[in-house]
């Protein structure tokens, strides 16, 4: 590890495992280059830092004790998780004690380089890093295709492309090749408007930021990066998979529930199980919970499958199923309610991931070349779904409106049962271009060295 001592980063996540965790794998990879790191985090799904020994944690919170009862978070949590609307609140709700925390960082103790704030916080964080004196860089979380496609929402509106027609759901947007109206990253809310200026302050907080960091690497996205160049005068640091920096960059402690899963999947044979997980924050209909169910069974494909607690509406975990779906998978099949998702596909018994192609998904899949199986739920998953299916040709569709037991059948048992369809081919050709980019000379390494001394220049 290099020695830059005295130099500390402050980094400011956005409370969702999506975001979190790779704002925690950056800070790791920080770390390991010699800077302090400092986690400013909301008090809203507060981490454990205990997991992260070696940064130091700061809490802001948005309510004063005994205000608990008017704290509009919970409110929105219990009205259903509009996420929109959730990310409406939160970042009302933690704008001003953001910038005294801040403020309080940045008097005393190690000099602060730079904030790294999550690209959805917006302009909020711009205003107050200005306030001190702080340089700011942002960290994107999901891909470059899909930011792309978030920046042309004025000119998607424009061209009457929102609010999105079922009549059009086929058709291409020349705008944004290979994109169909289907792929727009929209999402379904309350407050269609609020989505529109989310994205549109996160674009702008982009583009007035001193750099933006990626996670994702150039061979994978270099087209959308140009593209992004083009438009965007602001540095880019595309120094992604992030994870894949270092072995020991994520805490691997393993709980008993890991240990369980990882004992059946020795049980099962080489990629022979399909994964199927839809993430950390989409939520599905019943009735869909019970075809996927019954299709997964139908295949009789052995399966791991993670049912979170809240994943299916109006339910607590799976029990909707019936006893006799239960008894009838037998040891076929595992539901578990989350699992150690990196080391989950990185297993030989992996045969295919079922996902809802959010980013993180999507990368650690392409980091263990395995084949997807592709249901976006939401915003940019669909972009990321598009370039899976088409672009990196590296797995197949299973469109959710299209989702019943017999599609769901016939997809997962033509992923899982070898075909000359080139898919594993090219899951393995990806998975060494990650290789090829995280080497001494890769892409990712040298654009990790520009990030480095980018940040201390700010320095003041
Ligand atoms: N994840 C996990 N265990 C699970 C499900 C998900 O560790 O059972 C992790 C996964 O590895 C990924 C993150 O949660 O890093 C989910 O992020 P993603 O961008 O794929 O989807 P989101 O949850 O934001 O929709």
């Amino acid at each position: 590890m290099e020695e830059r001592k005295g130099r500390r980063i402050i980094m400011f996540p956005l409370p969702f495992p999506g975001h979190f965790n790779p704002m925690i794998e950056l800070a790791g990879i920080f770390h390991h280059r010699g800077l302090s790191v400092t986690i400013l985090h909301t008090s809203y799904n507060s981490p454990d830092p205990s997991r992260h020994p070696h940064f130091t944690f700061r809490t802001i919170y948005h309510k004063k004790e005994g205000e608990e009862d008017q704290d509009p978070l919970s409110q929105t949590k219990a009205s259903g998780m509009d996420l929109v609307a959730l990310i409406r609140v939160l970042k009302k709700s933690y704008e001003e004690p953001f910038r005294k925390s801040l403020a309080a960082e940045v008097v005393g103790g190690e000099t602060v380089c730079c904030l790294v704030s999550d690209a959805i916080w917006g302009k909020n964080t711009e205003v107050a890093a200005k306030e001190v004196g702080v340089g700011r860089v942002v960290l994107r979380t999901g891909g470059a295709a899909s930011f792309c496609a978030f920046a042309a929402f004025p000119l998607l509106r424009d061209k009457h492309y929102f609010p999105i027609q079922d009549s059009r759901l086929d058709e291409p947007v020349i705008e944004l090749p290979p994109l169909k109206v289907k792929d727009l990253p929209v999402m379904e809310t309350n407050e269609p408007e609020e989505l529109y200026r989310i994205v549109n302050n996160m674009v702008k907080g982009a583009n007035s930021s001193s750099g933006v960091i990626w996670n994702t690497f150039e061979d994978l996205e270099r087209l959308s990066l140009m593209d992004f160049s083009s438009r965007f005068q602001v540095p880019i640091f595309p120094i992604g998979p992030f994870h894949k920096h270092s072995d020991n960059l994520l805490s691997m402690t393993k709980n008993e529930e890991d240990h369980v899963t990882t004992d059946w999947l020795d049980k099962q044979d080489p990629q022979s199980v399909v994964y199927v997980s839809f993430g950390s924050l989409a939520a599905i209909e019943e009735k869909e919970f019970l075809e996927i169910a019954w299709g997964l069974r139908n295949s009789e494909q052995p399966f791991l499958w993670v049912v979170r607690p809240g994943f299916v509406r109006g339910t607590e975990w799976i029990e909707s199923l019936s006893c006799g779906f239960v008894e009838n998978i037998g040891h076929k099949g595992k539901i578990v309610k989350w699992v150690n998702q990196l080391e989950v596909l990185g297993h030989p018994a992996i045969g295919a991931f079922w996902t809802h192609c959010g980013w993180n998904s999507t990368l650690e899949s392409i980091c263990e070349g395995v084949p997807m199986i592709c249901t976006p739920c939401f915003t940019d998953q669909r972009v990321n779904a598009r370039y899976i299916v088409d672009v990196w040709r590296v797995g197949m569709e299973l469109e959710r409106s299209k989702m019943d037991k017999r599609g769901i059948e016939k997809v997962v048992r033509s992923a899982m049962i070898k075909k000359d369809d080139g898919i594993r081919e090219r899951c393995l050709k990806l998975k060494e271009r990650v290789n090829v980019c995280l080497s001494q000379d890769g892409s990712s390494s040298k654009y990790l060295d520009k990030l480095l001394s980018h940040v201390l220049t700010f320095d003041p």
